[in-house]
């Protein structure tokens, strides 16, 4: 995906962006905008989430439906989800970009534009505290950064919410990629530990994808435990 996405539609210069500091357009190289290395055209083309459901933020056909079938049949543990994109062309190429080419500036600009999205999901009090999914000590040497630490980094100094580290990654588990939901949560089972008693906050937990909210069920059991009064996630982008 990622490969094409560069073939489609990036001049091949486009991939020491992240390095940058020109203010450019990370998708078509016109002049950025102030603290944004994106231009205003494709900015509104990224694509928003529409209509969704209120816990796990799955596309739904219209705004009469609020809960999915899935959250109908079984509510998940966080409260909700709360996703800037819908995970499709071009914000998938550019998290990709991101998390596995390492071009920062790509998760830098899909989190800032995204910013408003996140405020204005609340009529009443933000989260007290943002905290992101860790990653596994082997995954993060592989891939040299926590790609979810980077969005809460971003997201806490452009919505001045506290960044702790509430959550500690204790197994090292398989890609998820390949697994269907039941697998996931398998997969997940006990992966997870949190590393502080909390007293009712909360907390919105970080990461840069929602696909089935398996880890989203994990993390958010393991805070609630430790005495989390509500846990949100917070998500660049949700799958369909
Ligand atoms: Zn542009
Ligand atoms: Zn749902």
């Amino acid at each position: 995906m990622v490969n094409s996405f560069f073939q489609q539609g990036l001049p091949v210069f486009q991939a020491f962006k992240g390095l940058s500091l020109t203010g450019r357009c990370i998708l078509c190289d016109a002049i950025g905008q102030p603290g944004l290395d994106i231009c205003q055209g494709c900015e509104a083309e990224l694509p928003g989430l529409g209509p969704h459901c209120r816990h796990c933020a799955l596309p739904l056909p219209s705004l009469d439906q609020t809960l999915c079938g899935q959250c109908q049949l079984m509510p998940p543990p966080f409260e909700r989800t709360v996703a800037s994109y819908l995970y499709q062309y071009p914000v998938a190429e550019l998290i990709g970009g991101f998390k596995y080419n390492r071009h920062l500036s790509y998760g830098k600009v899909l989190t800032l534009a995204g910013l408003n999205r996140f405020v204005s999901a609340y009529n009443h009090d933000l989260p007290d505290i943002i905290t992101p999914i860790p990653l596994h000590w082997r995954r993060r040497l592989k891939r040299g950064f926590n790609q979810s630490e980077h969005i809460a980094g971003y997201l806490s100094k452009g919505l001045g919410i506290p960044l702790l580290t509430l959550l500690k990654r204790s197994q090292f588990t398989p890609p998820q990629q390949q697994l269907d939901a039941q697998q996931r949560r398998q997969n997940l089972k006990g992966a997870f530990e949190a590393t502080q008693v909390l007293e009712g906050q909360c907390v919105a937990v970080v990461d840069d994808v929602m696909t089935t909210g398996a880890t989203a069920t994990e993390v958010t059991k393991q805070l609630l435990d430790a005495g989390a009064g509500e846990v949100h996630i917070w998500v660049l982008a949700r799958t369909p």
